[in-house]
């Protein structure tokens, strides 16, 4: 049985005897997805995917990745090899026999803490062969209390040449090893999950649709909400009138001047309304603009 850590660097032929499909694993196209067997076969010195943007997840529960993207547009960009995705799975860096990855906290309290030992080695195999300058590849942590995850940060890690991302569970990890790694910590927002995956996969997501090519329509990242600063206008398609509600008659014009105007306006009042935190934020930009 393969070990996608040791297969060579090289596209599998559909349907060869050593294909993935051909041995019954899961193919995510340039590379098979699975979990990672023992460290020492993780252990590699050249990156394997030269010039692929590759993300390396360190999780306990490696199945549960591609996840959701390996469906639908990020699939199948996973598929072409547009990017490439390595979950390593933390329990085989556990200590004893049985693995064990986290422990009490020190100074008492509920819950486990991972391990600063555990998840460093873990850390060391996913970073062999890896850029050590973080500007281009981040090491993320997922975490409450990191910086809330915005369209900027997506932007900026679509930029990098990949990125090795932490998954926490229980009470989290030992905060030695976030100093040690300089590692980022990036929130989804304010409030707590059981675990980081979620919160990894969604800014995978939002991260790898930037990528080029991904989307196959580039100008669909362009006038989405957040790209200009502002929520997206409100979008329509068939039937022209459902339940007696028409399409705003500006829409159905072809007038393209007067449709630019009209989402402009729309963008603005929403965002106005829903968000006036980006909206002053947009504003204060703007006079600073205008100052230079
Ligand atoms: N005790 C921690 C919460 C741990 S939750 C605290 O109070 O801050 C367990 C794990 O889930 C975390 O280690 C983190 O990886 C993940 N997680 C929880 N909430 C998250 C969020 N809002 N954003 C990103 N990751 C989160």
């Amino acid at each position: 049985m393969g070990n996608a850590m040791t297969d060579k660097p090289k596209r599998p032929e559909p349907d060869t005897p050593t294909s993935p499909k051909a041995r019954g694993m899961k193919s995510h196209g340039k590379i098979a997805v699975s979990a990672s067997i023992k460290p020492r076969a993780l252990m590699t010195d050249t990156p394997r995917y030269a010039g692929v943007w590759t993300a390396k997840v360190i999780t306990l529960f490696p199945s549960a990745f591609p996840g959701v993207l390996g469906e639908s547009l990020t699939g199948r960009a996973l598929k072409d090899g547009l990017w490439a995705l390595e979950p390593i799975d933390l329990r085989p860096f556990g200590e004893g026999r049985h693995r064990n990855v986290d422990d009490t906290p020190a100074g008492g309290g509920a819950g486990m803490v991972l391990r600063a030992d555990v998840l460093g080695q873990a850390i060391d195999t996913a970073q062999s062969g890896v850029t050590r300058d973080r500007a281009k590849w981040p090491i993320l942590y997922m975490s409450p209390r990191g910086r809330p995850l915005d369209q900027a940060m997506a932007r900026r890690f679509a930029a990098c040449d990949g990125m090795t991302i932490l998954c926490g569970r229980f009470e989290g990890v030992d905060e030695r090893v976030l100093e040690e790694y300089e590692v980022e910590e990036v929130s989804l927002g304010d409030f707590v999950l059981t675990g980081g995956e979620i919160a990894a996969q969604a800014l995978l997501d939002a991260t790898v649709r930037l990528l080029p090519g991904v989307l196959g329509n580039e100008a669909s990242t362009e006038e989405e909400s957040f790209s200009a600063g502002l929520l997206e206008h409100p979008q329509y398609t068939r039937p022209a009138t459902w339940r007696g509600r028409p399409i705003p008659e500006v829409l159905m014009s072809g007038h393209h001047g007067k449709i630019a105007d009209w989402r402009r306006e729309k963008s603005e009042q929403l965002t106005r309304e829903r968000r006036p935190d980006l909206w002053e934020s947009l504003r204060r930009n703007r006079d600073e603009d205008g100052a230079d």
